[in-house]
């Protein structure tokens, strides 16, 4: 079977309409072979906006629906996801070419969203605060905010839409998604299995979820309407740099989650053992496609002979594969500017003395799809490619002597995503946690930069955005915050003793 034959049966077997996927303008491709999987009919800014409208409309009927009932819902889509778990994981191992493990640890991430986030349906408290007023009191509550805009990236095609979607719907909104171009299939998936949810809940209105199918453009209507208050966009910093001023400029609210430059630090203390195998994981899994893909390593000089030769072993025998006919653990590269994007920053990193093992091109599909040895860079120091994220499975190996040292250099790119430090002394793990630390959004101990669970806040400072999603208390970028004062009395005080008597 090929894998078009393969990717039609499963979208119709997940319910898509043929039609949703043939017969368009947009092609569609696998990785895993560079074959034209399917062609898609597209959105345009006009059907945007009608999506938009018909979105404003489901808003106004959801936002009255009590959250715990709206967490109900929620507990379907998180059943149906248990239901279609293996065809959806297969279909992302097609469009993404994640191995089957990966594919189906995506579609786990989605419904352990939804059971996280069918319990924050009653948890979605506000404070009750002293006043300085008698008899009055003083509250929080917190309301649904309106339309939620989801842009998403093809690297993890479906868990960031369901991330943000488990959390807006209780929260009251309704969800329009702009999936990446490069992944369009899974979406048309996931929304046809929360159809099926909706189908099983009496009470939600029409139209509460919508994916739109296209570019960046169509992604931009959703980024510029002044109607959807809340753009949730997952992608490069080069994106988020457009994006982000526009939201701003009407005034909108918006969650950034783009680049990352993820380092580890590896210190004279270290289970170097548990190390090699952390960083190896985090490096090189997902083809270096994670946005919490480690990318820098600092060794210090001490454990560098130990360390490194393991490393450099573990680069030169890691299987390189078709993630649906082998047990690879290294998959393909999403396309040719992936390639070549890989090509030109080792060039770079030779031109600043760095030495390459590894990073080939390897023939496993033919010339249409793109597999890569990943490649291990030692580098004298933190300079030219090492510093910007490389979208491929690259890792820049430098030494360290100082551990003040290394924390300067750890902060010292742009990008603010994932961390983590390797020791098991007591001091460098606090001081690598404490606020002259890491300064990322996520800071680990022994374990890898990339894997993170839904319970914790997930995102990044800097050039990563800002933004938080997922667990934790992210659910309050999707909800507005009301403060409000009850004066119970027959006296009207005024705060901070102002009088005021007429
Ligand atoms: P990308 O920036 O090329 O595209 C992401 C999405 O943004 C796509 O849906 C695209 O159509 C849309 N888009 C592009 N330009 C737009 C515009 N001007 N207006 C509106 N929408 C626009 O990213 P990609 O190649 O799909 O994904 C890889 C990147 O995403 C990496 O940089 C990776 O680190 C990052 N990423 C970050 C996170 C995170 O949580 N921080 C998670 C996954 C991926």
């Amino acid at each position: 079977m090929t894998l078009t034959t393969e990717a039609k049966s499963l979208l119709l077997s997940l319910g898509v309409a043929e039609a949703d996927f043939s017969g368009g303008t947009m092609p569609s491709y696998s990785p895993v072979t560079g074959e034209q999987i399917a062609t898609l009919p597209v959105d345009t800014p006009e059907t945007a906006a009608a999506a938009i409208e018909r979105a404003k409309a489901a808003f106004k009927d959801w936002r009255l629906v009590p959250a715990p009932k709206r967490g109900e819902l929620v507990r379907l889509l998180g059943e149906e996801l248990r239901a279609s778990k293996e065809a959806l994981g297969k279909l992302v191992s097609i469009e993404a070419g994640k191995s089957p493990s990966e594919g189906l640890g995506e579609v786990q991430e989605m419904i352990d969203i939804c059971d996280f986030a069918v319990g924050l349906s009653r948890q979605l408290y506000g404070l009750t605060i002293a006043t300085e007023r008698p008899g009055h009191r003083m509250m929080e509550t917190w309301h649904p905010l309106g339309v939620v805009g989801v842009i998403s990236a093809f690297n993890f095609p479906v868990a960031v839409w369901s991330w943000n979607t488990a959390l807006a719907l209780v929260c009251g909104n309704p969800v329009i998604w702009k999936p990446s171009e490069k992944s369009p299939l899974t979406a048309l998936a996931s929304q046809a299995i929360l159809n099926r949810a909706l189908a099983r809940f009496d009470g939600a209105p029409e139209n509460l979820s919508q994916v739109l199918i296209g570019t960046g453009e169509i992604g931009n209507a959703l980024v510029e309407s002044p109607d959807v208050p809340l753009i949730s966009a997952t992608g490069s910093t080069r994106m988020g740099r457009i994006v982000g001023p526009k939201v701003a400029a009407r005034f909108g609210r918006s969650i950034l989650e783009l680049g990352g430059n993820n380092a580890g630090i590896v210190c004279p203390s270290a289970d170097l053992d548990m190390a090699l195998r952390a960083v190896a994981f985090g490096a090189m899994g997902t083809a270096g496609q994670r946005c919490t893909t480690m990318r820098r390593l600092f060794v210090h000089e001490s454990v560098y002979d130990q360390i490194v030769p393991g490393l450099k072993k573990a680069y030169a025998s890691v299987t390189v594969g078709n993630p649906l006919t082998s047990s690879a653990l290294v998959g393909p590269l999403v396309d040719k500017l992936a390639f070549d994007g890989m090509e030109a920053a080792l060039e770079e990193a030779k031109a600043a003395g760095g030495v390459v093992h590894g990073g080939a091109r390897a023939d496993v599909e033919g010339d249409a799809a793109y597999y890569v040895h990943p490649a291990l860079v030692e580098m004298p120091s933190q300079t030219g490619p090492v510093t910007e994220e490389t979208f491929a499975p690259i890792l820049y190996v430098m030494k360290y002597t100082d551990f003040d040292e290394v924390l300067e250099q750890h902060n010292a790119v742009g990008a603010g995503l994932s961390s983590s430090i390797f020791t098991t002394d007591l001091r460098e793990m606090e001081t690598f946690l404490s606020a002259r630390g890491s300064d990322c959004g996520i800071a680990n101990v022994n374990i890898g930069t990339s894997g993170a669970e839904i319970g914790g806040a997930f995102g990044g400072e800097k050039e990563t955005g800002g933004g938080r999603e997922s667990g934790s208390d992210a659910w309050r970028a999707y909800m507005r915050r009301a403060t409000n004062t009850i004066n119970y009395s027959r006296e009207l005080p005024l705060a901070q003793g102002v009088t005021f008597d007429i």
